[in-house]
């Protein structure tokens, strides 16, 4: 996966980390619960081909992504565990997925009616029915739409029923009202089913951690695996500590003494107190480091030191405390001797969540892998 890297802006992936986080969760689920690695949006930021064998190696059974694309690509990279696609396809596609071994999330009659075709004789496409329990997302909500797509399985070699699934929307929150809301309605809905297919599936990374009783038998674990809580909220009170997989470099290229007034980048918003030290960093927005992260504090030296002036496409400016040498590392998420910047800084810094930050560092910027 890894290319030669001309440019001094990276992010390191700590894959050590990844699999100390799966086994974690291997260790916390009951026994017999396959743990499911999603490995959507390019592994949440952090390259799905390296991940998944990271995960796979920790104990994780499988792989889950959102697309079809993305299942197609983890193929050409030689990853042959089971994947499930999570979101929607295209019925022309099943035939596709069925000689690849990946498994189809389904949740219309006429879908499944639609895909026969092109599913070749002798080929079996997995499939795993998604039900809406309250997400409000996808997935059959009633008895008729469950009796609907049986009956079509059930005529058809074609279709294996291999999993059944829901998604909860509130597993993050401390509040569990929702959630219980959710599960007993799967409960309800999984009762509808004349037999249940081998993967019966509900957990995310928060309902994975907080409630080990919903297991059912199968954990889609995503954001846990890269060490990030899933919520601030139910972040005091994780049942092991998550190790953050992620962190953001680069490289001063440029150093210069600013007199009292002179000014910094578009728009000209920065001016020198004083004479200070600014340096010039290799990274800007087409990097997903946004505009909005002006002013930001990244580490230099080990020190924190904020980003000043407006924050360009390519570049942005810090200012230092004093000269340092082109060529000083500085770090923008992660740690660098004493200091450290977890994601969960830059998504609050950015009125977000931490799924963002690291799916938002564009692929401009290369991973390179520990
Ligand atoms: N399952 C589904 C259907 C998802 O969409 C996602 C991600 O959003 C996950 C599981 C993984 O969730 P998390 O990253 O919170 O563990």
């Amino acid at each position: 996966e890894q290319t030669k890297m001309y440019r001094d802006t990276w992010a390191e992936i700590n894959l050590d980390h990844i699999s100390y986080n799966v086994e974690y969760m291997k260790r916390h689920v009951e026994e017999g619960t396959k743990v499911i690695a999603v490995v959507k949006a390019n592994g949440y930021g952090h390259g799905d081909a390296s991940v998944a064998k990271a995960a796979l190696e920790a104990g994780a059974s499988s792989l889950a992504v959102a697309t079809l694309d993305e299942a197609m690509a983890l193929r050409k990279k030689k990853i042959a565990a089971p994947i499930l696609v999570m979101g929607a396809s295209r019925p022309e596609h099943a035939g596709e997925a069925a000689a690849r071994n990946i498994a189809l999330t389904v949740f219309q009659k006429e879908w499944l009616s639609q895909a026969k075709e092109y599913v070749e004789d002798g080929e079996v496409l997995n499939i795993h029915l998604k039900f809406d329990t309250g997400m409000g997302r996808l997935g059959i909500r009633s008895r008729e739409e469950l009796a609907g797509i049986e009956s079509v399985i059930k005529e058809d070699k074609r279709f294996l029923l291999e999993g059944v699934f829901t998604h909860y929307a509130t597993a993050d929150s401390l509040d569990n009202g929702y959630f219980e809301k959710q599960l007993s309605r799967f409960k309800e809905m999984i009762g509808w089913m004349e037999t249940l297919p081998k993967y019966v599936h509900t957990s995310n990374s928060a309902a994975g951690l907080r409630f080990p009783k919903a297991h059912m038998n199968a954990v889609r674990m995503g954001i846990s695996m890269y060490g990030l809580a899933p919520s601030m909220e139910i972040k005091s009170e994780l049942p092991f500590q998550l190790k953050e997989a992620f962190s953001l470099h680069t490289t001063i290229v440029h150093v210069k003494k600013l007199h009292k007034g002179e000014k910094v980048s578009y728009g000209a918003t920065y001016e020198a107190e004083e004479d200070e030290w600014v340096a010039t960093l290799p990274i800007g927005y087409a990097d997903g480091w946004i505009r909005k992260l002006q002013g930001q504090e990244v580490l230099a030296e080990g020190k924190r030191v904020p980003i000043v002036g407006r924050i360009c496409m390519d570049q942005c400016m810090i200012k230092l405390p004093n000269e340092m040498p082109v060529g000083t590392k500085v770090t923008l998420i992660g740690e660098q001797g004493e200091g450290k910047i977890p994601v969960d800084e830059i998504a609050g810094k950015l009125e977000t969540i931490n799924y963002e930050v690291t799916c938002m560092v564009s692929s401009r910027v290369p991973r390179i892998y520990k």
